[in-house]
């Protein structure tokens, strides 16, 4: 990038405009504060209708009922509380993480800031890659070229010229760069105009969120069902019939998975945690989910699978072949060669990209380094022409030189520079060039030409050939290993030669036997559907420009793969946009890139991407696993009520004793369910476990007989209590703790659909034991504590009574057990 010479706003100035003009965003989002959040969990209209007949029972003198209802309806919304504004934060925190950010300058000096802090007048400095970060007016620049399809719709990046040419807001940088001066901020920006057309991604319902949601209607519907044929039931028997639809109300609460959705997004948040401090930046929910079924990772090569640490080990000028060693001698050749290599070249010592940063480092062993000149202009490096070039003014006259791949640039040269001077490129030459890079590939070596532009005749001067080794990352073939073993292939697709590419592939495990590598001619010929044919057995696509990843994501997707692929420059942002999981690399990624993926690599490490597929399926089921503990739960309290009323039994719990229940099974325990730890199989697991319906494997069917257990062994010791000649209340305790003792079990059996409780390390989740046994501890307080007691209406139970209960309660798993034996099933 050329050197400013603009010094920009002041500090003082730019915070005085920031009050005047306010912040460069698009939206004011509406924020939830911790009051809103709160009030929010009453707007349940069931809570409202319960609170309503409380204030009713009230008034009739139930006051101790009352109070009892209101406090325990308060602890719930607590509860939820807490959840959600702990969600809420996590989010706030990675969407100030995810900020898109912009180089200024002020007081003269060039700054990375938050690009919603830019103001009026500010100078900004966008090059490729960059998204604009405001509207503003060209100042100068340098074949600048920008996508405006946001804003226009037209997808082909348009050039614009220096002179007060205007750039806009969220319009992305394809080629060159530039200096700008801001002239519109936030909703005064074209972009401002039209945000209202704009989508806000991240605050959509996700796919599980959206299946949980139809499910809970069901639900609702069915347990609106029971708690009418309930109601009607008591009141036809001869029940009071205020006391009979307070019942009805409290079922319909305890058991309607209301807060499933939410749920979710607090376990999904609660893994983008996890996912953060593992350096995986989740920009959107749902590509955790997402994360968890798929089945092809597209990924690049250099600094994904690489260390993207770069060093020359070859040098290979028109006739003689140098290695690096510590005393060298430059001829004149080599002399040549390094001038190009330092002059088209934008790194300084220790900054920049890592291929220029090893040129430098390479020409500095032979004492070569950037002298006196002044650069007249830049075609900057891009992946689709893969070269760069540069025009320089120096005591040798104005001269251009450029370096890329050998294949572009030796397709262009007609002259070679040897040490007798400038003679003709010879197809012997050429042939024994490309020779060179073959096998300088073939130890994957990156390679990359170099020439200048003879000033008499116009023509490339071909002045040689480094080959730079960057290492494959250790842990990467763990990782291929790992993923494959999960069912996910991974797939390279590179810039880089193709020989380069396989010798990578095949050291960190990619390429095997069988799989076919295609370059991007091979690419061009193939149709759609001859691509989609033999894509499922390519694991190498090399020498691919950028545009050719959407081809590919769009041949994965079309064959049914849940696709997911990385992608650092600004032309790969299509192809990150249409992958499943779009994944941007953080450290040289552009903010085009970052913006429209779903993932961010702070690390660029496949090994991330890996723990991140980890996460995902974790999450997945983990939220399987509370879904199941929650609904069982449910139909065992809603099937206790409905069987006593229908056998013509007493009405089994008062409804301070099911909102008990609920409070204490459904709050903490299920909490605690989402913090499980992954299980050691998880990435034995194939992608398509996570795919089909959430209920796959037969979990509807263990959900709804464990929960008709739970009603049945309830009742059970209820009509026992009774038939020992309890009274009613003390026979409503036993029946209490049976409940809830039989779910406190259940909780720890959901920890796991494969391993028995007795298999599995009960204090791996600390917390759950924990929430059961503040639930426990809870429910005794409730029985043993005399006001509590008196305003739950239970009684202290006696040793035996005790017994009795948590013998019943004992009985769901073992009768679930024997039934599995029987069907098979659990
Ligand atoms: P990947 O896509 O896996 O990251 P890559 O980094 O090799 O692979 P590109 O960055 O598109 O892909 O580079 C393609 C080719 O362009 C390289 O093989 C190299 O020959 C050449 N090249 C890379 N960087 C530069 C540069 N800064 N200047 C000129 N040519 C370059």
């Amino acid at each position: 990038m050329q050197e400013n010479n603009f010094g920009g706003l002041g500090e003082a100035e730019a915070e005085k405009r920031l009050r005047e003009y306010g912040y460069n965003r698009l939206k004011s989002k509406n924020k939830k504060n911790p009051v809103g959040i709160f009030l929010s969990q009453f707007k349940d209209i069931m809570v409202m209708v319960l609170l309503g007949a409380t204030v009713i029972s009230a008034f009739m003198g139930e006051i101790y009922d009352a109070v009892t209802i209101i406090l325990i309806v308060l602890m719930n919304a607590i509860l939820g509380f807490v959840q959600e504004y702990r969600t809420e934060r996590t989010m706030e925190a990675l969407e100030k993480l995810t900020a898109p950010t912009a180089r200024v300058i002020r007081d003269g000096k060039e700054k990375v800031i938050d690009a919603s802090l830019i103001v009026p007048d500010d100078i900004i400095l966008i090059e490729a890659g960059d998204q604009v970060p405001c509207d503003g007016r060209i100042l100068r620049s340098n074949g600048l070229w920008c996508n405006e399809s946001i804003l226009t719709g037209e997808s082909e990046a348009i050039r614009k010229d220096d002179s007060n040419d205007s750039v806009f807001m969220g319009s992305s940088v394809t080629r060159g760069n530039a200096v700008i001066q801001c002239e519109h901020t936030g909703m005064q920006t074209k972009m401002g105009q039209v945000s209202s057309l704009i989508d806000e991604a991240g605050s959509q319902e996700t796919p599980l969120q959206k299946k949980l949601g139809s499910l809970g209607k069901t639900l609702c519907l069915i347990c609106a069902g029971v708690c009418i044929l309930v109601v009607i039931a008591g009141i036809l028997r001869g029940e009071p019939i205020f006391d009979m639809l307070m019942t009805g109300i409290t079922i319909a609460i305890a058991a309607i998975p209301e807060g499933l959705p939410a749920a979710v997004t607090i376990a999904l948040a609660l893994a983008v945690r996890r996912m953060m401090k593992r350096n995986a930046l989740v920009r959107r929910l749902h590509s955790v989910e997402t994360l968890s079924c798929a089945n092809v990772i597209c990924t690049d090569k250099t600094g994904t699978l690489t260390e993207n640490k770069m060093s020359v080990t070859r040098i290979r000028t028109a006739d003689k072949e140098y290695a690096i060693t510590d005393n060298p001698d430059a001829d004149n050749c080599l002399k040549e060669l390094f001038r190009c290599s330092v002059l088209c070249n934008n790194a300084s010592d220790d900054a920049g990209d890592p291929t220029e940063v090893a040129l430098l480092a390479a020409a500095k062993k032979f004492g070569i380094l950037k002298g006196d000149q002044t650069r007249l202009s830049e075609i900057p490096f891009d992946s689709e022409t893969k070269r760069m070039s540069v025009t320089v003014s120096d005591n040798n006259g104005i001269r251009t030189y450029s370096k890329g791949a050998p294949d572009v640039i030796l397709k262009t040269c007609r002259l070679i520079y040897t040490e007798s001077g400038i003679a003709p490129m010879t197809s012997e030459r050429k042939r024994d060039l490309y020779q060179v890079v073959d096998d300088y590939a073939k130890q994957a070596l990156r390679v990359m030409a170099f020439t200048f532009t003879d000033e008499k005749t116009g023509y490339e001067v071909f002045l040689g050939l480094m080959g730079m080794l960057d290492a494959p990352r250790a842990e990467a073939k763990k990782s291929v290993n790992e993923l494959r073993r999960a069912g996910i292939r991974t797939v390279m697709i590179t810039g880089d030669h193709k020989l380069t590419a396989e010798a990578v592939a095949k050291e960190v495990g990619i390429l095997r036997r069988g799989d076919l590598v295609i370059s991007k001619e091979e690419l061009d010929k193939l149709s759609e559907r001859e691509l989609d044919k033999v894509i499922s057995k390519v694991a190498i696509f090399a020498r691919v420009d950028p545009s050719d990843k959407l081809r590919i994501v769009r041949s994965f997707k079309r064959k049914g793969n849940v696709v997911a692929m990385t992608g650092d420059g600004v032309n790969d942002a299509p192809a990150v946009k249409e992958a499943d999981i779009g994944i941007a690399i953080g450290k040289n990624g552009s903010e085009a890139c970052k913006q429209a993926a779903d993932m961010v690599l702070l690390d660029d490490n496949l090994s991330t991407i890996c723990e991140a597929v980890k996460q995902g399926r974790t999450v997945y089921m983990n939220i399987r696993k509370f879904v199941r503990y929650l609904i069982s739960c449910n139909i065992g309290e809603v099937m206790v009520m409905f069987l006593s009323i229908v056998l013509g039994m007493p009405v089994v719990l008062l409804p301070t004793q099911i909102l008990l229940v609920n409070l204490v099974t459904d709050g903490l325990p299920a909490m605690a369910l989402s913090l499980e730890k992954s299980e050691k199989e998880i990435l034995r697991m194939k992608p398509s476990e996570f795919s089909g319906s959430f209920f796959s494997g037969g979990l509807l069917g263990r959900i709804t007989i464990r929960g008709i257990l739970i009603g049945l062994c309830t009742l059970g010791c209820f009509a026992y209590s009774l038939y020992l000649g309890c009274t009613l209340e003390t026979a409503r305790t036993c029946a209490l703790v049976t409940l809830i003792a039989s779910q406190l079990i259940h909780v720890f059996e959901c920890r796991s659909e494969r391993k028995s409780v007795f298999r599995m390390n009960p204090f791996e989740n600390l917390s759950l034991i924990l929430a059961a046994l503040v639930s426990a501890g809870v429910t005794a307080l409730c029985i043993y504590l005399p006001f509590l007691s008196v305003a739950m209406e239970t009684t202290p139970l006696m040793l035996s009574e005790m017994v009795w209960s948590l013998l019943f309660a004992a009985a769901v798993p073992i009768a679930s057990g024997l039934l599995g034996l029987i069907t098979n099933r659990e």
